[in-house]
Formats: structure tokens, C-alpha cells, sequence
């Protein structure tokens, strides 16, 4: 971190907040941002992502910190959601290699062969799922905060082909290149340009009749995030 950084960011409190201020820059996993005001100064600690935010999120900072500013509140929670991947969070344990197939090799001669190598996400195999939840019963996942793909653990077998594995792999890394997005204020997981993309993998239709027939029996209730 910066020190120059830090009195830039300093500058700005100071001038919307017009009073003394001891700001503490944190690598806090948590907590991004805290202030009181006590003995006639703010105390500020803040995560140090917001020493490398643009001048507009820093005055946003500024104003939340001043009146709770819900508008301001707003943009920081996004600017932290977009900048999540800046913070040190334990990831989960990744584990590429499985019995049968090993998503890292299969990862990367994907990433070569149909997107020019331009993913930089990590891929795991998901925890054999004893937990029930949502997102265990997915194929894959992807997490943009953690860019980590999740494969279900189900796909490691030997039964199952290995375009099956590659298209979930392929449908996931598709989803690290092309964003959700909002039309009309609705969410569009898979919107057009994701479609075109997700079909330079040559066996989709095959993978398609696959899954027909064979989804039911590897997971309880399929589909893919
Ligand atoms: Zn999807």
C-alpha cells in the first residue's frame, strides 16, 4: 500500500469531513469500513482497496462516513463487491486433481483452444456433497467475488464422458468471461453473447443428449448456475 496513496485518500475525508481524523488503513477480511466520532475526531479505519478507489468512490466514502449517505452506501458496497477478489479471504482449499479427471489440465486446454487463454479463474473440485444445499446440486458454479469454479464432485467418474466434464467446465469459465447482466432491472444469467461464446465448444448438442438421459441419476436435481 501506497503512502501516497493513503494521504490522497486522507485529503478527501478531511475535506468533507472537516474536522481531525485518524484513519488507520486496515487489511481487515471483514470489516472494510469503520468510523466514530469521539472526542472531537473521526476514527477512521478503512480497508486499504479504498487507497486505490477512484477520487468519486472516495468522496462516497466520505459522505457515508458523514450522514450514512444511502446513495454513497450504494456505490461502496459495490465497489467492494467488484474489487472482492483484492481481499485476502481464505479460499476454499483448492483440489484440481480428481480420480478420473483433472479440471486444472482440462482448464487450461480449454482456456487455450476457445478463449485465447484470457480466464484467469481458479477451478476446484466441490466438496462431496453430504450438505444439501442449492449449489451443490449444481454441475458447476462460479463465484465472481472468489473467481473460483466449482465442478460438482458427481462428474468425476468414469461413467461419465469427458466432453460432459468439459462442457460444465466451459459453461462455468463462459460465465468468468461475460457478466450477469441487468436489462430492464432482471438479472440475465445467460444472455445472448454467453450463448454465442458457450457454443465454440464443439459438443454441446452431444453433451445435451447426454445429460437427458443421465442427469437424473447423477445429481437429484439437475442444472447448471
Ligand atoms: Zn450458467
Amino acid at each position: 500500500m501506497s503512502k501516497k496513496r493513503a494521504e490522497k485518500l486522507y485529503a478527501v475525508l478531511k475535506k468533507i469531513l472537516c474536522e481531525s481524523i485518524h484513519l488507520t488503513i486496515t487489511d481487515n477480511t471483514h470489516v472494510f469500513l469503520n468510523a466514530s466520532y469521539r472526542k472531537k475526531m473521526w476514527h477512521v479505519r478503512l480497508h486499504w482497496m479504498f487507497t486505490k478507489a477512484p477520487s468519486p468512490i472516495q468522496h462516497h466514502v466520505a459522505r457515508y462516513i458523514l450522514n450514512h449517505n444511502k446513495k454513497s452506501s450504494k456505490v461502496i458496497d459495490q465497489f467492494i463487491e467488484e474489487h472482492w477478489h483484492w481481499v485476502r479471504h481464505p479460499l476454499p482449499s483448492i483440489v484440481t486433481k480428481g480420480k478420473v479427471y483433472d479440471l486444472q489440465k482440462i482448464f487450461d486446454r480449454l482456456n487455450r483452444l476457445f478463449l485465447k487463454g484470457k480466464i484467469k479463474a481458479k477451478i476446484t473440485w466441490g466438496k462431496s456433497a453430504a450438505r444439501r444445499s442449492y449449489e451443490q446440486l449444481q454441475m458447476g458454479s462460479y463465484s465472481s467475488s472468489r473467481r473460483l469454479i466449482t465442478i460438482h464432485p458427481s462428474l468425476d467418474q468414469k461413467w461419465v464422458p469427458r466432453h460432459v466434464v468439459e462442457a460444465t467446465i466451459f459453461h462455468e469459465m463462459c460465465h468468468a468471461m461475460i457478466p450477469v447482466k441487468k436489462i430492464n432491472g432482471r438479472k440475465q444469467i445467460h444472455p445472448l453473447v454467453f450463448k454465442k461464446l458457450e457454443a465454440r465448444y464443439p459438443h454441446l448438442q452431444k453433451v445435451q443428449k447426454w445429460e437427458e438421459k443421465n442427469l437424473g441419476s447423477l445429481l437429484r436435481k439437475p442444472g447448471r448456475g
